[in-house]
């Protein structure tokens, strides 16, 4: 089919609730993608930070074909070894202690505002059921997780949301001002993503760490889009040198299969007890296949490897000195380009795609996630674009 046939049968027969690109994409190969007419595009964007292992990756694509001859799916009534060694894996890297595995981000979330409340019930019985969450975070897009989220525009249409939500700006006292008897965890992103790329601060979070431990409140960290080496650590914890109650994460952890998970620290290992939560599809062997081959190609040198390219990548931009574009800020391959007004990120970004740079928008930034494999020669390509496509436009 060619772009103008896709886009009339998506217009007729998929719900339009996505603002889409005017981009179609067949295949790809590393960091590069090809659209169905067989013109080529670098891309910054790994499919909003799920592709870590780039696109057409060999031993990727192994693992899944030997997994699907094997079993595609047994539910969790029953054990099989993907799931189990994958769990191992996850808690040997980052010293937490069991896990639990689902389907998407805001899932995973889910699960993890489930662990929490449960945990304060079980000690401490009913009313002590609210989660603090942080202005400018991002969640997800279920009932309870967009309750979680907080941005206002995020609380619209869907009444009625899920209660048992606050809301403080990124600082200690904003948080001792929302805090009550009622508060049973806080739930932040280390970076926040879909906000515009901000980086909470490193003493801010040590000392949150140092408030839940002495008021007994669980510290959940979503790392759905911060872990699996985006950052140039497994998770976005180890960066920030602390070991979570609880983790989820999703988007990059099998390389483009629906994949996530709850990770607990040994004093919640047991809290989510038989029959107490669940998920068909969760831990699907397929999917944990896909996921242990993501596992053995992000090792140490390969995510020493993904903090250079972010460094070589953030210096080749700041390079450029684009009038349009300001400070950069992020780890590894998790970049935001300030945008300076008067321009706008959609505009800069719609830009760049028609000069075929794939890039995202976060917040008023323009955010870059390309697959951790990203070659040099790929980045060179993409600033080589941004600096044809950015130079010289008027706001
Ligand atoms: C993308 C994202 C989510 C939602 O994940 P889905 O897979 O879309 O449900 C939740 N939290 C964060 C931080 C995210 O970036």
């Amino acid at each position: 089919m060619n772009h103008e046939e896709l886009k009339a049968l998506d217009r007729q027969y998929v719900m339009q609730t996505y603002g889409r690109f005017d981009v179609d994409i067949d295949h790809g190969k590393g960091a590069t993608l090809w659209n169905n007419a067989g013109e080529k595009y670098i891309d910054f964007t790994a499919g909003i930070g799920v592709c870590s292992v780039g696109y057409g990756n060999e031993s990727w694509q192994a693992a899944i074909r030997e997994q699907a001859a094997k079993l595609g799916h047994i539910s969790n009534l029953f054990y099989s070894e993907p799931y189990i060694k994958l769990a191992q894996r996850l808690c040997r890297r980052t010293g937490m202690s069991n896990v639990f595995f689902a389907n998407g981000g805001g899932e995973a979330n889910e699960g993890m505002i489930k662990l929490a409340r449960k945990y304060s019930f079980d000690r401490y019985g009913k009313g002590r059921g609210t989660i603090l969450t942080l202005i400018n975070s991002f969640h997800g897009r279920t009932i309870t997780t967009l309750a979680a989220t907080g941005q206002e525009e995020f609380h619209n249409y869907f009444f009625p949301f899920t209660e048992g939500f606050r809301y403080a700006e990124p600082n200690l006292e904003a948080v001792l001002a929302a805090a009550g008897e009622d508060v049973c965890a806080v739930m932040v992103e280390l970076i926040q993503g879909e906000g515009g790329v901000l980086p909470l601060n490193r003493e801010f979070v040590h000392s949150l760490a140092g408030l839940c431990r002495e008021r007994d409140w669980l510290l959940l960290v979503d790392e759905v889009q911060t872990g699996v080496g985006r950052t140039g650590k497994l998770f976005a914890f180890q960066q920030y040198g602390i070991l979570p109650d609880v983790a989820s994460f999703a988007k990059g952890i099998a390389g483009g299969l629906p994949m996530s998970g709850v990770m607990a620290n040994e004093k919640c290992r047991d809290v989510l007890t038989p029959g107490t939560h669940a998920t068909t599809f969760g831990g699907n062997p397929v999917c944990a296949a896909a996921a242990l081959a993501v596992q053995d190609i992000l090792d140490d040198g390969f995510l020493a490897a993904v903090e250079e390219k972010g460094d070589y990548l953030r210096r080749a931009i700041l390079g450029l000195n684009l009038p349009c574009l300001g400070e950069i800020r992020g780890m590894g391959l998790m970049l935001g380009v300030g945008v300076k007004a008067p321009y706008s990120n959609r505009t800069l970004a719609a830009r760049l795609i028609e000069h075929h740079l794939l890039v995202l928008t976060a917040g008023d930034a323009l955010r870059l996630l390309p697959p951790l494999v990203i070659t040099k020669e790929e980045m060179d390509e993409g600033v080589a674009i941004m600096k044809r496509a950015l130079e010289g436009i008027q706001p």
